[in-house]
């Protein structure tokens, strides 16, 4: 695996792999890699013939008081973990050769950007579409691949490749969890062990819900309280947001129809390390509405 650190080595690369008929699947990330992004990478494997991930810890898509300084950072070990996965180069570049003095253009993508993270987080959405529109500008791939962990972003990206015509597949990878069922995330490593532990417990509350959905409750309020109730039972957490919402826009309306996709989605802190999650359902068909189309 050969680690790339300058956007111009980058194009030219992958522009050579191109000329000679060769695809190019991409994972982005910003690093401290765990068995989800090897997944992720994993993935990528099976959809192209050269695998490319990046690992750049991306300034314009935190807050002022969100945890950039403190985010991990730990190359040597993102190498090992990315090559066993079957990454061929690994993109990692500098924030100057990202951001170079003068730099000051945007992306804005709106509507799924404006609710739940976007809300929780101003700006948030505006850096990932921005450092991932460069990245690809960078990479060229022919598909890249993200993780249905971070859901509304895999929404957001979906959306900016479609309105700005960026010629490349978006796949969305399964959420890879701990035994527990905690998904990992690189901030886990900032949980102590008791914390570890009682962060399982948003998973389980999306299981609650989703197992309610499969037994016919469709009103938002009631599997929102469903979610609530469960993760109240654990001492420590602090609920940033519990949403339930249309899979494809983020809508929430009060209930849900037959046959409509939706997802769950959770925000909570463990002391100051905020973990998000979600799970997607799908509203059963009603018996008796079928019972009564067939009778017609
Ligand atoms: P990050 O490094 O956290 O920005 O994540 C980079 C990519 O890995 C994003 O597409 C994430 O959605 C994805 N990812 C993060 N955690 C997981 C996980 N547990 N399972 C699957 N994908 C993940």
């Amino acid at each position: 695996m050969q680690i790339i650190k300058s956007i111009e080595e980058m194009q030219s690369v992958s522009g050579k792999l191109k000329a000679i008929g060769k695809t190019i699947s991409f994972v982005p990330t910003m690093g401290y890699l765990h068995e989800g992004h090897a997944g992720l990478i994993k993935r990528s494997r099976e959809l192209a013939d050269v695998v490319i991930a990046s690992v750049f810890v991306n300034p314009t898509q935190f807050g002022p008081n969100e945890d950039f300084d403190k985010y991990p950072r730990d190359l040597e070990r993102d190498s090992k973990i990315a090559e066993s996965a079957g990454c061929d180069y690994l993109f990692h570049p500098t924030v100057s050769e990202m951001y170079p003095r003068g730099f000051g253009s945007g992306i804005i993508v709106s509507g799924v950007t404006e609710v739940l993270e976007g809300e929780k987080r101003p700006g948030h959405f505006d850096g990932v579409a921005l450092v991932v529109a460069k990245l690809f500008n960078a990479v060229m791939p022919d598909i890249a691949v993200f993780g249905q962990k971070d859901y509304q972003q895999t929404l957001v990206i979906k959306k900016m490749v479609r309105d700005l015509n960026f010629p490349i597949k978006i796949v969305i990878a399964p959420t890879v969890r701990e035994a527990t069922g905690l998904a990992m995330s690189s901030r886990n490593s900032y949980l102590d062990p008791t914390q570890r532990e009682r962060a399982s417990i948003i998973f389980h509350a999306l299981e609650e819900a989703r197992k309610a959905v499969s037994k016919g409750t469709h009103e938002r309020k009631v599997l929102n309280a469903i979610i609530l109730n469960k993760l109240r039972s654990v001492q420590e957490i602090k609920i940033d947001y519990v949403a339930t919402a249309l899979a494809e826009t983020l809508e929430q309306p009060d209930s849900f129809l037959p046959g409509e996709k939706i997802v769950f989605l959770v925000a909570a802190f463990f002391g100051r390390t905020r973990l998000i999650d979600n799970a997607l359902a799908t509203i059963p068909d009603d018996p008796n509405v079928k019972k009564f189309v067939e009778g017609i």
